[in-house]
């Protein structure tokens, strides 16, 4: 057997995973990634922190029987490892539960981020690593994602690789919000029981202090992130978010690949969240009925003409509020357009849309809340989806959009522009568009666009209708993007090995 044809053993560590936690992107991946390994015939296994909403979620949590002493900083930390499965697979889920860090309302903070994060995490990562030695059969890759897992692939490296890591056990960072470092004060290092020499500018400091994220960066055997132009745009100065250099240095082992679709939840076909089910063949009859029970729920009137635009998000800078509030001041007095919002987040951004939708009940409706049903709802129901981010890594709604039919309108930046693209007048005439884009992040630009999806929408029913059965006839699913994590971590198991027969 080639390496290239060996079933893989892979550890796949992140602080959120679907249905057990979730805030963003990250969590779905945790779920649909392991499970296409899965599905290639590799054996993937998850680890994540045992919140408090994992016990309260109504899961099977089964003893493992393994307890856990850790060692963070000055102390001995006692927990112990939970198991369960993803749902409707046997891929397990092992839990790390320690009841005072981690049975708590909020995941990262309630309100603003936890004090004791960095000390919660080193907690995660070493027992990570304990779980590894404790199982009964070799991990050949560690997969870890973003700063919580940070501490990982230092550990391997740093401390000779702990048992049951052996030298042929490749370390993967992925990267799926460049924006989020894991940043603390430098006296968390005691925390991490590294040597003080590794905290320098080259491995774990960042202007005076510890970051995990950038640890991660340095140790791991090879890094990726969730789009091919994210990947690029992350080692410049305006994505690089300070850690550009880092990253141009291992541009050789840094790879972007794009996040699947998980369709068995996001499929209008077998959605149980709607009130009709649509395919590409049969959507012109039943999408409506969805969008009929969106303004419904939605307190819109039930006008089936009239351009619907959902827009679901977590309210941060990053996905362009502010050109969209600018948008909705300009639009809702005159444009014959409803809205539908669902996001929870900033407070400026909350008090701003609820200030529109007071002014202009009729026209927009918003639920600042989180909320899975809805948003499949509004996935359905919309017929624009609009996404403006100013930065994108990967990005799941518009990718759910093209699947439900709902034109994504966004900006071309990370995975948008990898997986939108434009009406343009060449891509209506050769029939390769599937939706509209635009580049500079300014109300013009997005305005622009805009007008172009609306007038389509309304005067060019032939072109519209093209642009829609493109998008639904897309394939995005995980099977894709996981042959290429798999083809990935052949690749650093490849070099690895190649290493230890030199040495
Ligand atoms: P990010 O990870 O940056 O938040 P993504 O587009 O990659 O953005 O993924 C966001 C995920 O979270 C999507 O599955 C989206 O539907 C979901 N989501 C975001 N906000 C809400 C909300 N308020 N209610 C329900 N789902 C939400």
């Amino acid at each position: 057997m080639t390496t290239q044809e060996k079933k893989l053993n892979i550890l796949f560590a992140a602080s959120e995973v679907v249905p057990f936690a979730k805030t963003g992107g990250l969590a779905d991946v945790g779920n649909a990634l392991p499970k296409a390994l899965n599905h290639l015939g590799h054996n993937a296994i998850v680890v994540m922190p045992a919140y408090k909403c994992v016990f309260n979620g109504g899961f099977e949590l089964e003893e493992t029987g393994i307890e856990l002493e850790i060692p963070v900083g000055s102390k001995l930390v006692f927990g112990k490892i939970l198991k369960s499965c993803l749902p409707g697979t046997d891929v397990p889920v092992y839990f790390v539960a320690q009841n005072d860090y981690f049975m708590r309302d909020g995941i990262y903070g309630n309100g603003r981020d936890y004090d004791d994060n960095c000390e919660r995490f080193v907690f995660y990562a070493r027992a990570v690593l304990e779980l590894i030695r404790r199982l009964d059969h070799t991990i050949d890759v560690i997969h870890c994602n973003d700063w919580q897992t940070g501490l990982i692939p230092a550990i391997v490296k740093l401390e000779n690789r702990p048992i049951g890591v052996d030298c042929e056990t490749a370390v993967l960072m992925t990267i799926h919000n460049l924006a989020y470092q894991g940043v603390f004060w430098h006296w968390d290092m005691l925390l991490t029981g590294l040597d003080w020499r590794f905290f320098n500018w080259r491995e774990m400091e960042f202007y005076g202090k510890l970051n995990l994220l950038k640890t991660g960066m340095t140790y791991a055997d090879a890094l990726s992130t969730v789009s091919p132009t994210y990947a690029e745009e992350i080692q410049t100065q305006e994505h690089g978010c300070g850690l550009e250099e880092v990253l141009r240095h291992r541009k050789n082992e840094l790879k972007g690949i794009i996040n699947g679709v998980d369709y068995g939840v996001w499929n209008p076909e077998t959605d149980a969240n709607l009130i009709a089910s649509f395919n590409a063949t049969n959507w012109k009859t039943e999408k409506p009925k969805c969008k009929a029970e969106l303004q419904q729920i939605m307190n819109l009137p039930n006008e089936s003409d009239v351009p619907l635009v959902g827009i679901i998000g977590r309210l941060a800078e990053q996905k362009g509020w502010d050109l969209i509030i600018n948008m909705l001041n300009a639009w809702l007095p005159n444009a014959d357009v409803q809205w539908v919002i669902l996001g929870t987040g900033d407070a400026h951004f909350e008090k701003a849309i609820s200030d529109l939708v007071y002014k202009y009940p009729t026209k927009i409706s918003a639920q600042l809340t989180f909320s899975n049903e809805l948003a499949h709802k509004i996935e359905a129901g919309s017929d624009i989806f609009l996404m403006p981010s100013r930065y994108e890594p990967c990005g799941l709604n518009q990718l759910y959009s093209l699947k439900y039919g709902t034109v994504p309108v966004v900006r071309e930046t990370g995975g948008l522009k990898d997986t939108v693209t434009n009406a343009s007048e060449q891509a209506i005439v050769d029939g390769s568009s599937n939706g509209f884009s635009f580049g500079e992040y300014s109300n013009e630009a997005m305005n622009d666009a805009m007008h172009r999806a609306i007038l389509t929408y309304t005067d060019h029913k032939e072109v519209w209708n093209q642009i829609v059965e493109n998008g639904m006839r897309q394939d995005w699913s995980w099977d894709h993007s996981a042959t290429q994590y798999v083809e990935l971590y052949h690749a650093m198991i490849d070099r690895l090995v190649e290493n230890v027969a030199n040495c």
